[in-house]
């Protein structure tokens, strides 16, 4: 027997008439390139989205063509993602931080016909332009005076005034594609991964709960994970669903200043990010010798988040650090950290302890942990195994490689994340590493995000970073590469002192160097595979190990 409810689809579309209903007057605020505060309400976004949505129709696009966006986030980019999706096209978000490459690539892969950029990124698009025969309108967001003499592109502005927004918006199935974002790939080509409506509405609803990120119509939430990036970890989506205000913080995302600023002045009290934005905000506010008042909780994923960082926040800023872990493959929440009431007790170096963990699974994300040979690794806290996840915003396979899954998933449907964790009895899952950086010592693992996070903690370190380098008795052993703090000058013997006691003994790096910067992928993550290579020929020193 099946049950006697409506089958009314989960589209993108439904969040903006929800919003416009019950939160009209909610504010979003943003900085743009050519503003440094613009303030408008969700009636005003949710009403120009619409004339988006219309000006794109206009041009003749069919069901689930691909429109590009190359922006920061402000609000013509939040509009530009309910025109598009909300219209049934399929909203291409591209990292203006790609290699010029890799843009030809994702751009022709997706053969996207429209594409939205910021006035500062237009000359990168020049420069490609014909190398890219699918894309047939180019619009500038900003104003007549943003698209420069002697271009074919239009401006924004332009582009939507003609339109009403007076608009039905298309119902449609909840299956179709909403939302494509390529992986920073660290080797070979990016990989699309293709959104649905209805996964991206699951996600969405799925972020709001109270031990998740709990946001609410009283809450001022900034993103600095941009919206090219996992589609901002599903912030524009969650918020009008609640009615949140959100600010928008535009070009100006790894300034400490700007961030700090925009916290303050507009009241912000949650704000999500990778950990190095975190680091400009904190070292800002050290040196200006300002607090964050009203902020009470920053998500902070995309990377391992150390230890140090959770203490700063707490300890300068009475800010609670949640740490979460996902991927563009997850739209992107699996986990995030939030205490159980049975840690109350517990001391701040305890509590801190399982902070620095990935955090627990959320409803509607599966995990397990397997070894070499599939076989499930027990739940306490020391079993390593890769970590694969099952779920309705997981994806199933990578756009335009459908017949490719038997590399990333499962017989039973399971996707391989790539990286390889621990999951304790309560459930707080941690990452060790990726399960291309795996350093195996004497067929031991060693976790190099731990060594690294330890290592962050010594006041003269800005980055560090560990590989594994051959070594003829245990087959590999780790190498740590360190980025001093600016006039910082420590040596090999105060890094390896200082992480005597506090790690195993036997990871106890058999060297330290120590760089002026380390290799970052298009998503701010250090690219291993580059620093594999610039030291592939490093010979360790006798060591006794
Ligand atoms: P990319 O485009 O670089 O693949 P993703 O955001 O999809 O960007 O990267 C996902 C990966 O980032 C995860 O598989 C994991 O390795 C890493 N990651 C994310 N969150 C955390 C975390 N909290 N701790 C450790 N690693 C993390």
């Amino acid at each position: 027997m099946q049950g006697l409810m409506m089958e009314r689809q989960l589209l993108i579309s439904s969040i903006a008439k929800h919003a416009m209903t019950f939160h009209p007057d909610a504010t979003i605020v943003s900085v743009t390139a050519d503003n440094p505060r613009h303030e408008y309400t969700y009636r005003d976004c949710f009403g120009r989205a619409a004339q988006v949505a219309q000006a794109l129709t206009s041009l003749g696009l069919s069901r689930a063509d691909r429109v590009a966006t190359l922006a920061w986030n402000d609000y013509r980019h939040m509009e530009a993602y309910y025109g598009i999706s909300g219209a049934g096209y399929v909203c291409h978000t591209i990292n203006p931080r790609l290699f010029p490459e890799q843009l030809v690539y994702i751009i022709n892969h997706a053969e996207d016909r429209v594409l939205l950029v910021d006035p500062m990124f237009l000359p990168l698009i020049d420069k490609i332009r014909d190398q890219t025969p699918t894309l047939e309108h180019v619009i500038v967001m900003g104003g007549p005076g943003s698209v420069p003499e002697g271009s074919d592109a239009i401006d924004y502005e332009t582009f939507i005034s003609g339109h009403s927004g007076d608009y039905e918006w298309p119902e449609f199935d909840e299956d179709t594609a909403a939302a494509l974002c390529y992986t920073s790939g660290t080797t070979g080509n990016p990989k699309g991964v293709l959104y649905s409506h209805r996964s991206t509405v699951l996600h969405a609803m799925a972020g709001l709960q109270p031990d998740i990120l709990d946001i609410s119509r009283r809450d001022c939430v900034l993103p600095v994970v941009p919206l090219f990036h996992v589609n901002a970890w599903g912030i524009p989506y969650s918020c009008p669903m609640v009615g949140a205000k959100i600010v928008m913080p535009g070009p100006k995302m790894g300034d400490g200043e700007t961030l700090y600023k925009l916290l303050s002045g507009e009241a912000v009290t949650l704000a999500l990010g990778v950990p190095t934005v975190w680091l400009a905000l904190l070292d800002y506010c050290e040196t200006a010798g300002v607090r964050l008042d009203s902020l009470e909780r920053t998500l902070v994923g995309g990377a391992a988040v150390p230890a140090s960082m959770i203490e700063a926040f707490r300890d300068q800023h009475d800010v609670v650090l949640q740490q979460g872990w996902g991927m563009t493959e997850m739209s992107p929440l699996g986990t995030v950290n939030k205490l159980l009431p049975k840690h109350d007790g517990l001391s701040d170096d305890e509590r801190v302890k399982i902070q620095t963990k990935a955090g627990r699974g959320i409803f509607g994300v599966e995990m397990k942990i397997v070894a070499d040979d599939g076989t499930e690794q027990p739940w306490d806290g020391e079993a390593y195994g890769a970590l694969r996840v099952r779920g309705p915003w997981i994806c199933s396979a990578y756009y335009r490689r459908e017949d490719e899954t038997g590399d990333t998933h499962d017989a039973d449907g399971w996707f391989d994340t790539g990286d390889v964790a621990t999951i304790d009895p309560d459930g707080f899952m941690a990452i060790t590493d990726r399960t291309k950086d795996v350093i195996k010592s004497g067929g031991e693992w060693i976790s190099s995000i731990d060594l690294e996070n330890t290592a962050v903690g010594h006041p003269d370190v800005a980055e560090a970073a560990v590989i594994g380098v051959a070594h003829p008795k245990w087959t590999e052993r780790p190498l740590m590469i360190v980025v001093p703090k600016p006039g910082a000058t420590p040596s090999r013997d105060d890094i390896l002192g200082y992480l005597d006691g506090k790690i195993a003994k036997w990871w106890t790096p058999d060297d330290v160097v120590f760089v002026e910067e380390l290799p970052h992928t298009a998503t701010g993550k250090i690219k291993k595979t580059t620093l594999r290579e610039q030291f592939s020929d490093y010979q360790l020193p006798e060591t006794g190990s």
